[in-house]
């Protein structure tokens, strides 16, 4: 029977406008349009409630790394469920499922990281280390260097903190937000943002903004620097080459601490295990999420560095700070069924060198398409520049985001989940795609980039 009779969709619309209220969501226009009731995945495939299917290039939500569906996982679950669902590790207690997890995180992360604060998700993470850094340099006895560097577009979560350090300015609009003691600095943007300089240039001008903020705030203020090592939700903004080093140089220079938040990047996306290797940073501070269970089950995590443990271990007072469900044991069994299948299927090693080089040949390949102004990737995680006027990168589509949005619906039309971010397309599949879904992938793009040229050629947006 096929599943369209299983799940009664006009029935399902109606109740989840009547109930439901949608994240990040205008909630009047999605009433008035109606949600995809998503029923089934398997591997990169989705399917809706009336039986279409899309291939499922976000991976969730930048997320599901081993692919939907994987029984392993399930198993595990369900094997923890019957024997301990849930159990707290405030008082004196501990779980063997977060016990084994956190000395795995501690043998995959770059060697000087070896302990593990367990939250529930990216957003907590990073609310966790706003806590924590300031707790870091109180116990230091500098409890005034507490203000935390981060950047415009970045995307940090959605609690307090989290909205806080991201650069998203609607956000900022909502709330009453940042929150005291958040400073931004530009972001690394080229495409965007980079005027005349070459891309080189703009990565040394970029990152010397770090610089220069710690400089006027004075140093002795200061007490992290956050960034993403790709920004994900901010549109896929890879570095130039030149960034990284010279911010690597900066926190070298200055005593503040690094935090990298790789809530997308870590756990294979770069095609290492986390993306601060990928670009040779030592961060003080690791948020994870996300690919740390491959969203079977919520969870995160702040990584620490021996530095910052050493610290709070042994010099300070009690740290006021902890969630319920910190080290759950049921997604600590989810987390660790997901990176066995990480590695027994070397996915890792598999983006660095199988499926990525496969892929980015042609994704990179899409930029000759005459709506696109810059195609860009690393490892399996890209972005498409849509202009108006090739090879012209400086001028943009008028109503910014119309045009993403419309060739984002072309893309689900031809069953493919690309996200747009503004007026660029997004793509961050599972890492275990393969080499025909890859080719189908980038088949059911084309269509879309065809179809909007097309529409947009009509309506005389593109000449
Ligand atoms: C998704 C994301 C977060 C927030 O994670 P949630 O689990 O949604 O709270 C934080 N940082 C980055 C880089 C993210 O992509």
């Amino acid at each position: 029977m096929p599943s369209s009779n299983l799940y009664p969709t006009a029935e399902l619309r109606a109740a989840d406008s009547r109930h439901y209220l949608h994240p990040f969501t205008d909630f009047k226009a999605l009433a008035a349009e109606g949600a995809r009731v998503i029923v089934r995945g398997e591997g990169v495939w989705l399917e809706d409630s009336d039986g279409n299917r899309y291939l499922d290039g976000m991976a969730g939500l930048w997320c599901s790394n081993v692919g939907h569906g994987r029984r392993e996982i399930a198993d595990a679950v369900y094997e923890q469920m019957k024997e301990l669902a849930f159990y707290n590790s405030f008082f004196k207690t501990t779980n063997a499922p977060a016990i084994r997890l956190a000395e795995k995180l501690a043998e995959l992360a770059p060697a000087h990281l070896n302990h593990v604060f367990f939250c529930g998700s990216g957003s907590e993470a990073n609310d966790t280390v706003v806590r924590l850094v300031r707790h870091y340099w109180a116990t230091l006895g500098k409890p005034g260097k507490d203000i935390i560097i981060a950047r415009h577009n970045a995307y940090h979560g959605s609690t307090m903190a989290g909205a806080s350090l991201g650069g998203m300015k609607p956000m900022h609009s909502q709330g009453g937000l940042p929150i005291p003691g958040i400073e931004h600095i530009p972001q690394p943007y080229w495409f965007g943002e980079g005027g005349d300089l070459s891309p080189a240039e703009f990565g040394l001008w970029a990152a010397r903004q770090l610089e220069a903020k710690i400089e006027a705030l004075g140093e002795n203020r200061v007490a992290a620097f956050i960034a993403e090592p790709i920004q994900g939700a901010g549109g896929v903004i890879i570095p130039p080459e030149t960034y990284w080093p010279e911010i690597k140089r900066i926190c070298g220079k200055h005593d503040i601490l690094f935090v990298a938040d790789e809530v997308i990047c870590g756990f294979g996306r770069t095609g290492r295990w986390f993306g601060s290797e990928y670009y040779g940073m030592e961060p003080d501070l690791m948020s994870i999420a996300k690919g740390l269970t491959s969203g079977y089950l919520p969870m995160g995590g702040v990584m620490v560095a021996d530095r910052v443990a050493d610290v709070v271990i042994g010099m300070g007072e009690e740290f006021y700070h902890g969630y319920t469900y910190s080290g759950h044991p049921t997604c600590a069994a989810a987390a660790l069924a997901n990176l066995k299948i990480i590695q027994e299927e070397h996915l890792v090693e598999r983006v660095a060198n199988d499926i990525g080089p496969y892929f980015q040949k042609q994704w990179l390949a899409l930029g000759d398409h005459p709506l696109v102004g810059e195609a860009r990737m690393v490892g399996l995680i890209g972005a498409l520049e849509l202009v108006p006027n090739k090879p012209s990168r400086h001028e943009k589509f008028a109503n910014t985001g119309d045009v993403g949005t419309l060739c984002r619906d072309f893309s689900f039309n031809n069953g493919l989940v690309m996200r747009a971010t503004r007026d660029s397309m997004i793509i961050s599949p599972p890492l275990v795609i393969s080499h025909a879904e890859a080719d189908e992938l980038i088949k059911r793009a084309t269509l879309t980039l065809d179809q909007t040229y097309m529409a947009l050629k009509k309506d005389g947006r593109v000449k």
